[in-house]
């Protein structure tokens, strides 16, 4: 592969998968591996790699990184420096780490602050001890309100905090115990997650104990209102955000926009804007976009960077699959789909074009001649009215 074309692309977000955690959650599908220091030293060794390579190749001005995992807060903080160190961090704005609680000592709460990190998304999942046991997590409730006190006092802050809903058997009273002492907390961020099993996680055993829909429908509107009059703005259908705090790395993904993903089984969305992998006819063509996809197996993906190779797994998005993409996305979001801008993109009318589906949920959507928007109480059931734009 050629290397030595970087292109005038600028790539202005990005995120970057640490594979690893102490101990497997009994509900998570997300790729990692057993925490060695060894490890940890190889995967920070070729993630280097692979950032160097593609710096050869695209122009990287991240407006965001964000550390996701597995679990990024077993890195330390002269690792983590490093990794930004490779990074162009003039113009960046927003740099995340999430962080399991355990992780949260004195000791690693200080060092942070020698770091660039300035938003920390704190996985609490719950403030009920006996569901944090269920879920498999290490940490205790205690441990949650430890670590958020310490990362306010070394002033961080910009913290958002996880919820899991959905639980076997919870109670509304059990979510709203949880909600409340978020709350109580003051975070300038809310992620809420509803339990979703694959089938081979530990807890999938437990499927029949998850409440009914209407149930957990009636937990999503409970902790929408109370984040709300807790003076949350309900940014999108998952989050929950004070007045400037969105996260601005996860709004590039709702809002379209090219991503870089760096260590094993991340994954990227750019223009095949590249000499080297161009189709030929890409001038000709409307369907120019990519996903790459990182191996999970540790193997593979050092032998690709070994070789000198990035994005070996590529997905070409054509125009169709560019446009269901970009309307699930964006009517995620509570601003909506702009409909000036899919009409400059896809070159047409999305309200002729999707008629049927509009006349079919009139009353769960909001259009006007900007904007088309999902009306509140049709968030719960979302994935219902998206999948009929497929
Ligand atoms: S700590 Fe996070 S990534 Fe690791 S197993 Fe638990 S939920 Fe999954």
């Amino acid at each position: 592969m050629e290397t030595n074309t970087q292109t005038d692309q600028v790539t202005n977000y990005v995120y970057i998968h640490v594979p690893f955690c102490l101990r497997k959650c009994s509900y998570c599908s997300f790729f990692s591996v057993n925490f060695s220091q060894e490890a940890s030293s190889r995967f920070v060794k070729y993630l280097i790699k692979e950032i160097n390579l593609f710096k050869q190749k695209y122009n990287i001005k991240p407006k965001t990184i964000y550390f996701g995992g597995g679990t990024p807060s077993l890195l330390t903080a002269a690792q983590i420096n490093l990794i930004i160190s490779q990074f162009d961090i003039a113009e960046t704005e927003e740099i995340t780490l999430e962080c399991n609680p355990v992780n949260i000592t004195n000791e690693f709460a200080k060092e942070l602050t020698l770091t660039q990190i300035n938003r920390i998304s704190l996985g609490a999942q719950s403030f009920l001890d006996k569901e944090l046991k269920v879920l498999g997590r290490l940490h205790k409730a205690d441990e949650i309100r430890n670590a958020y006190k310490l990362l306010r006092a070394y002033r961080y802050n910009n913290i958002s905090l996880d919820l899991i809903y959905g639980l076997p058997n919870q109670t509304k009273e059990d979510v709203e115990f949880s909600l409340d002492e978020i709350i109580k907390l003051e975070p300038e961020h809310i992620s809420t997650y509803c339990l979703s099993l694959e089938k081979d996680v530990p807890l999938f055993s437990k499927i029949d104990q998850i409440p009914a829909d209407e149930k957990v429908a009636e937990f999503y509107y409970l902790i929408r209102n109370k984040l709300i009059s807790a003076e949350f703005e309900h940014y999108e259908i998952s989050n929950f955000a004070k007045s400037g705090f969105e996260s601005n790395h996860n709004l590039c993904y709702w809002n379209d926009k090219y991503y870089l993903g760096f260590g094993p089984s991340a994954s990227g969305y750019l223009d095949f804007n590249s000499k080297t992998v161009c189709h030929p006819e890409r001038s000709r063509r409307r369907d120019h976009l990519i996903r790459y996809n990182n191996s999970v197996n540790f193997e593979i993906y050092h032998k690709m960077l070994d070789e000198k190779k990035i994005m070996i797994d590529k997905i070409i998005l054509n125009n169709d699959d560019h446009e269901k993409e970009y309307i699930f996305l964006g009517l995620r979001k509570a601003a909506g789909l702009n409909l000036e801008e899919f009409e400059n993109k896809f070159k047409t009318d999305f309200t002729k074009k999707y008629d049927k589906v509009l006349h079919k949920f009139n009353n769960l959507l909001e259009i006007n001649e900007r904007t088309i928007k999902l009306k509140s109480e049709a968030y719960f059931i979302s994935n219902e009215i998206f999948s009929e734009f497929m």
